[in-house]
Order: C-alpha cells, then structure tokens, then sequence
C-alpha cells in the first residue's frame, strides 16, 4: 500500500543553538549581540502606525534597500534583501547553484550550508581546511557549480586574507561564489570592494549580529545588477512580501545610526582581546578570532563536560559533536560581565 509519506521530503534540519526560556543567565551560544539596537530602533519602534499592518509592505524594500546602497556607496540594484542572510543565501542557493557539478565549501564552516544543499538537491564538496582551520586558496580552483566560504569562518572565528578570496573569485570565472560575511564588521576586510570588478561574486550581510537586531530577521546581498535580478527573479516567484512594514522601518533606522554601530563593534572587539587572552591563562588554546565569538579548546577538562556544567549553572556556550572541532567551544562575546561571570566559574570547574 502507498502511503503519503513516500512523498515527503526528508531532510536533516539544521539545528540552531539552544534559546532557553529562562532569566539570568549568561547566554553566550548564538553569537547574539549583548548590547541592545540603536536608540534611533526605538524611536522608529515607537513612531510606527500599526495602522500600516492593514497594508501588504513594499514587495521592492525600497526604504532599506536605498538606505543600504547609500551606506555602501553602490547603486541599489546591487543590493537584495532578505529575512536575515539564511533566507537570503537559502535564496541564492536555488538562483545559482543549478550546474551538474558540485559546489563547494569548507568542512568546517557555517552547518546551514550542507542543509540547503540537501534541501535543493545540489551537489556538494566539504574541501577539508588545513590542520590549523585555515583555507587553503588552491584547493578551490578545481571543476565546481558554484562556492560558498564564509569570511570570517564559523565556527573557528578565522579570517581568509582578501587577497585569497579574490583569487578564488578571479580563478572561478564560470560559478557564483558567495562570500557570507555574517561577522566581517569584527574583523577581516569584506569583498564588497570587489563587486565592481567581479560579475560572479554575491557578498551577503546580516543585521543579526554586528547590529543587535537578530530578532529583526534582516539580511542582504551586494553584487552586480544580473546577479541581484535573478535573485529577484526567485524570491518573486516564492514569496513577494519577506521584509514587513515594521522590519524594514527598523533597518533604516539602524542603518542612519553609524556612530553607534561603530562604538558597540569596538566594545565587542575590545572585550573578545581581553577574554580571550583570560581563556589563554587558563591553559586554553584560543583560535585567532576576527568576528564576536572565541573558538577554544579547553584545558584540564574535555570540551563536552565543559559545556554541560556550565550549562548546569546557567551559563550557554555551543559545543558541536563534530569531528575535528569536537574538542573545542564556541563562546560568543558576550558583555565584560558575562565574560567575567564565564571565567570565574571555568575557574571554579577546573579548580
Ligand atoms: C548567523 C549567521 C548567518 C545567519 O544570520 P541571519 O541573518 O540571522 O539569518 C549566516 N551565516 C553565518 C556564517 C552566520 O554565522
């Protein structure tokens, strides 16, 4: 007898790191920022008509997307937005990644990638990364449907040099390659300056972490007008209304708010030197981070148990059981406070 579930598509979801429930505790797992969006977010928060909600939003993002390009001094047809960078690459994955050979990404990187590929029956090569998590840029100059490196890398917090990243762009004339910058306002320079010379490079960016506002759901990417057209061409044959009234009200106004932006990163950065040279104490051995979390192998105690204990005392970090990073933590950087709080205790656990 047939039954409907040989019908379904079966699929590993992605799992996204745990959101407890409950207060007081020091949340460093998901590479959220611990400082709230801009003033200006509140004042548009506040100064929003619900009235609005009675209408569709603008299925073109207008507001944002001009905003965007002006902050980045590109025309707006360079630029398409998103419900955060997951819809946006998930997006780009289907517009681009249609060719007979497989594309490529690291082993270790960001694990939404090989779970879009799953979902959209695209090929797929995980290039190991050297022994030290770097990428090596010769070993993606070979025959691929298209390539996918985050920079800086999660979950190992290393920046790829830009000189790399445009020579796998220049050597991979006939794929898109996707370069996810999620984290690059930390540290790293970002390929945006490259989409002028490049017609196959799509650079995308998130609101969720250098931005405070994760819970906006705001994404986008920058790169020439065909590129940007034919990721319009799938997102209108999906879904025509992604950003709502609200959500695109809120982005402007983070985006108007420069000096604000700036200060909370330099705090960030600031607070991730210092805590990261405290884990170093410890006897941890701390990956070279270029983005708002630590990458840490601990000392004295196996990365696993770590993790549970701390989170017994409320204190969230991300462990992966995954080989080759299964030894390892990755802690957001939180405010110096949590980062204290997380330090103290380790100290306490490891005695
Ligand atoms: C957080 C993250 C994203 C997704 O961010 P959203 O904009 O919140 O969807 C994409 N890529 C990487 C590497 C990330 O770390």
């Amino acid at each position: 007898m047939n039954c409907w579930k040989d019908n379904v598509k079966k699929v590993v979801p992605y799992t996204p790191g745990e959101q407890p429930q409950i207060k007081n505790v020091v949340k460093i797992n998901t590479n959220e920022n611990p400082y709230p969006p801009s003033p200006k977010v509140y004042e548009a928060m506040k100064n929003f008509d619900a009235d609005n909600l009675k209408k569709y939003p603008d299925p073109l993002i207008g507001k944002l997307i001009e905003a965007i390009a002006e902050y980045h001094n590109i025309d707006k047809d360079m630029v398409f937005a998103g419900v955060g960078s997951d819809d946006v690459i998930g997006m780009a994955f289907l517009t681009f990644f249609n060719g007979d050979k497989p594309i490529l990404f690291p082993d270790i990187t960001y694990s939404f990638y090989d779970v879009w590929a799953d979902l959209f029956g695209i090929k797929y090569e995980q290039i190991p990364l050297l022994e030290d998590f770097t990428i090596r840029k010769e070993d993606y100059i070979r025959e691929n449907g298209g390539i996918i490196i985050a920079n800086p890398n999660a979950p190992t917090s290393i920046a790829l040099d830009i000189d790399d990243i445009e020579y796998i762009i220049k050597n991979n004339p006939s794929s898109v390659v996707i370069i996810d910058e999620a984290y690059i306002d930390f540290g790293g320079v970002s390929a945006l300056g490259l989409v002028n010379k490049y017609d196959n490079l799509l650079v995308v960016r998130t609101f969720s972490k250098s931005r405070s506002m994760a819970g906006a759901r705001i994404g986008y990417a920058v790169g020439c007008k065909d590129i940007i057209k034919y990721l319009n061409d799938v997102k209108y044959s999906y879904n025509s209304y992604t950003l709502s009234n609200l959500t695109i009200d809120l982005g402007v106004a983070s985006i108007k708010d420069d000096e604000y932006f700036r200060n909370i990163v330099n705090k960030i950065i600031e607070t991730r030197e210092k805590y990261s040279a405290e884990l170093k104490k410890l006897g941890f051995t701390v990956l070279d981070s270029s983005s708002n979390f630590l990458f840490a192998k601990p000392s004295g105690i196996n990365a696993y148990d770590l993790f549970e204990e701390l989170k017994r005392r409320n204190i969230f970090v991300r462990y992966f059981n995954k080989q080759r990073i299964n030894e390892y933590l990755r802690i957001s950087v939180g405010t110096d406070k949590e980062m204290q709080i997380l330090i103290d205790n380790i100290k306490d656990i490891i005695g």
